[in-house]
């Protein structure tokens, strides 16, 4: 019997942990399978897809900048990947004439990350930096934890505006509004979730301190060996830092819940995940 085959694409694809915590999981919860690495040409997700399928791929993760595609590509989809209109979960079929399933589990990732860390999101005032695809998929996510307000500020205002018209109907109570990155309201909130790459290049975006007190959380979706200069941002005026490593791995554990029907727990990978990167940045 041949194990499973899975793997994760994307361009890049070199850095991606996705094989690392999907094979933890399966050790952890006792099954068989081959998770690899996918790099596919920008034009090429379509084709890598197809050859995928046709070596017998039972399921994909998919990262930048394939998101949307993937979301086009397939024929069902569930309703929080309709809500963003972007996939990193794709279902294959066992035989061709069936559907391709499409989820996304970045917003529930985020989600259940910030209720590990005991981060509260109901009631509170919430800052999300950066309008791009992961926005869009944490978005109504966190729009369902029914927090008092939330701002999407970004670079692009116009983007911004654009998703917080999108989401709108999903806001409830939720004071839902969007603001240029240079022109963030200075008042306090609790949770400031930087969703854009900027901290990839050590940038940090224009921030007043006013945003943060001792009891905000500055949260950076980006993750490495140390803390983020967004983090570092953050803790120094008196917050508490956490990167997305945790997002990350949650974001799997429901990918993987989702394809294999057992929940692996994530605690242990998050450990495995956070001692992997430290003894890569020292080689
Ligand atoms: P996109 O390219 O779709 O969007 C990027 C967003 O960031 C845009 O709104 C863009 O603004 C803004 N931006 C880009 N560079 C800068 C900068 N230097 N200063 C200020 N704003 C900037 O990317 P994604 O939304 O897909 O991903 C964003 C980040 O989140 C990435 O670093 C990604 O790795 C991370 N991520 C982490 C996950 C995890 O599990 N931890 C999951 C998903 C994403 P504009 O519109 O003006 O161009």
């Amino acid at each position: 019997n041949t194990p499973a085959l899975y793997a994760v694409i994307g361009n890049p694809i070199e850095h991606s942990r996705s094989p690392l915590i999907h094979r933890a999981f399966a050790r952890q919860v006792g099954i068989e399978l081959t998770y690899e690495k996918i790099w596919a040409p920008i034009d090429g997700f379509e084709e890598a897809v197809a050859a995928f399928i046709e070596r017998g791929g039972r399921g994909m993760n998919v990262t930048v900048p394939f998101k949307l595609e993937a979301f086009d590509l397939a024929t069902t989809h569930s309703e929080r990947a309709q809500r963003a209109l972007a996939a990193n979960t794709l279902v294959f079929p066992e035989s061709g004439d069936e559907p391709i399933y499409a989820d996304n589990t970045d917003g529930v990732g985020l989600v259940n990350d910030l209720a590990f860390h005991g981060v509260e999101i109901t009631r509170r005032r919430l800052l999300i930096l950066g309008a791009g695809g992961a926005t869009r998929g944490v978005l109504a996510p966190l729009l369902q934890q029914a927090p008092q307000e939330l701002v999407v500020a970004n670079r692009n205002p116009e983007r911004a505006y654009g998703l917080v018209e999108e989401f709108s109907d999903a806001a409830g109570d939720c004071l839902l509004s969007g603001c240029p990155l240079a022109g963030i309201e200075e008042s306090r909130f609790d949770l400031i979730i930087n969703a854009t790459p900027a901290s990839l290049t050590a940038q940090l975006p224009p921030l007043p301190d006013a945003l943060v007190g001792s009891g905000t959380v500055t949260y950076d979706m980006a993750y490495g060996a140390k803390p983020t200069v967004f983090m570092e941002w953050g803790a120094s005026r008196g917050g508490r830092a956490l990167d997305g490593l945790g997002m990350l791995v949650e974001q799997a554990a429901e990918s993987f819940t989702l394809w294999h029907g057992k929940r692996p727990d994530t605690a242990p990978v998050r450990e495995l995940l956070r001692e992997a990167i430290r003894a890569a940045a020292e080689r």
